[in-house]
């Protein structure tokens, strides 16, 4: 069997597996593959999975079963999958989906070039797990053509622009760096510690160097990636130790030639004040913070393994908006979790309001097989109860959101400009499916959507030359999800407190 050489690439779940995926894509490129956009066709398949919730898996095993049904008419189509539901799910999967020719866990996408010499042979699939959860794990086959896994990191492909056939995978002007793989913190219902591992911080240097060499190839803004970001502690014998404080401190200052810096996402019992205050003197590093709560019930976040309890967290929120009074704070809830109760669930509303997020990610528990509440706690809380609580704190976040927006109306704000907003794209992909010709990089008016330095979404109208740029909106309608806003200029550099404060924009505005 010779090596494919289109390869369909698909990306589930976080912040983590897109960069992962970006990773292997470049490594695939550079090994003479091309990407395409047709599953059926593609003569290498592969599918990044997450393990997070039940309706990720379900996703991945739909496509799987699809994908049988095309091996029938392309034998030779292999198909790989990577990420953590491989790890989470291997020997089950390959039983299950024996059409599935690679498995590999997100500690392991270093061995996938190794991996698909091996399956040329079609000896049967080849795999390279960790085996974190289980005791007969599938032996691990090392052919990987790096030396470990931070090699893949440190060889990414930094000329993005040579790359605009693949949209999907390359963000132009925005791009993320990994800091810190894995996660200690074993919350009660997570797989993430079972699938990516034990923490590991890259070396400082290695990350300014990524940084410096993604800024230079033109990218505006780089996000800071770690399970638990904040966590990030690189320690070496016979070397001075570099906290997270200290890293962004020297990713800013050492850099100064990118606009923004962000970093997701934040561990509550992590946030020191030295980092808030590096936050704070720093005006190119984004006015942004996720920090899940989870809950807003002492008890259920003793349940759930947290390590802080609701007070704790009202302080830090309390000591960011202290220090940033523009911060924006996204939080994560979990609904229904093993033995929540109406009063709970009220305590989580209570905390909602309280701590006025820009926007919350809002979940129904599920328990995940091999996590701890799957294995000691009960899944007690019934399906409807979960669903009216969910309904219900998604409303009463809806309303903050609204309030949020509202109180930004008519301020000017300035945006990094992402691309064509999704309603200009659908009209787009109309007039093609009406037979009209559209040049995509055609020069001229649409509507943008763009972000501001809080991520907040800003839609507008505007000359798509202005993609990759900054520009300069007044807001003038707003929706709980979208602001709108109306083009008053290019911007030559992002607004920080600092600049706000010179410019007359009033602080609130930026803040939600
Ligand atoms: S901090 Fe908790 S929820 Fe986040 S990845 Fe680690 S175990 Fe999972």
């Amino acid at each position: 069997m010779t090596l494919p050489r289109t390869v369909y690439l698909e990306t589930m779940g976080c912040q983590m597996n897109a960069l992962d995926s970006e990773l292997v894509m470049g490594e695939l490129l550079s090994r003479g593959f091309r990407p395409t956009d047709d599953l059926d066709a593609a003569e290498l398949v592969i599918l990044n999975t997450c393990s997070v919730r039940q309706h990720a898996e379900d996703k991945v095993y739909s496509r799987l079963g699809h994908l049988k049904s095309v091996r029938g008419r392309r034998p030779d189509q292999v198909v790989a999958v990577i990420g953590c539901m491989a790890e989470r799910d291997g020997d089950g999967l390959l039983a299950k989906m024996p059409h599935v020719d690679i498995l590999c866990g997100p500690g392991e996408l270093h061995r996938l070039p190794g991996l698909l010499d091996d399956v040329r042979d079609r000896r049967g699939p080849a795999v390279a797990l960790s085996g974190r959860l289980r005791a007969h794990s599938t032996p691990v086959r090392h052919a990987g053509a790096h030396e470990d896994l931070e090699a893949l990191d440190s060889g990414r492909v930094f000329n993005l622009s040579s790359h605009v056939d693949t949209p999907k995978i390359f963000g132009r002007h925005q791009a993320y760096v990994r800091i810190t793989r894995g996660c200690n913190k074993y919350c009660s219902f997570c797989v993430v510690p079972y699938t990516r591992g034990p923490e590991a911080h890259r070396p400082p240097e290695q990350i300014v160097a990524e940084v410096r060499r993604l800024a230079q190839a033109g990218v505006m803004e780089v996000t800071l990636l770690g399970q638990t970001v904040n966590h990030y502690h690189y320690r070496e014998p016979g070397r001075p130790s570099t906290s997270f404080a200290e890293l962004l401190r020297r990713v800013h200052d050492e850099v100064p030639e990118l606009p923004r810096l962000r970093f997701v996402t934040s561990y509550p019992r992590d946030f020191t004040d030295e980092a808030l205050a590096v936050m704070a003197e720093s005006p190119r590093i984004c006015r942004y913070l996720h920090i899940p709560a989870q809950s807003g019930s002492n008890a259920v976040l003793k349940r759930m393994n947290r390590g802080y309890t609701v007070e704790e967290y009202r302080r830090l929120l309390d000591r960011a908006r202290a220090m940033m009074p523009d911060i924006c704070i996204a939080g994560d809830m979990i609904v229904g979790f093993c033995g929540e109760t109406e009063a709970d669930f009220r305590q989580s509303l209570d905390l909602l309001r309280y701590a006025r997020y820009k926007n919350c990610f809002i979940f129904k528990y599920s328990p995940r097989p091999g996590t701890h509440a799957d294995e000691r706690l009960s899944d007690d809380v019934p399906e409807e109860v979960k669903r009216r609580r969910n309904n219900d704190m998604l409303a009463v976040q809806a309303e903050i959101n609204l309030a949020g927006h509202r109180a930004m109306m008519d301020s000017v704000i300035d945006v990094l400009v992402e691309g064509r907003s999704k309603r200009a794209l659908k009209m787009q992909e109309s007039e093609q499916s009406r037979g009209e010709e559209v040049d995509p990089t055609v020069r001229g008016p649409g509507q943008l959507v763009g972000r501001t330095s809080g991520d907040q979404i800003v839609v507008f109208d505007g000359d798509s030359e202005l993609i990759g740029r900054f520009a300069r909106v007044r807001i003038v309608a707003a929706t709980p999800y979208t602001l709108h806003g109306t083009l008053e200029g290019p911007a030559s550099e992002p607004v920080s407190a600092a600049l706000a404060r010179q410019r007359g924009i009033p602080l609130a505005v930026l803040g939600a």
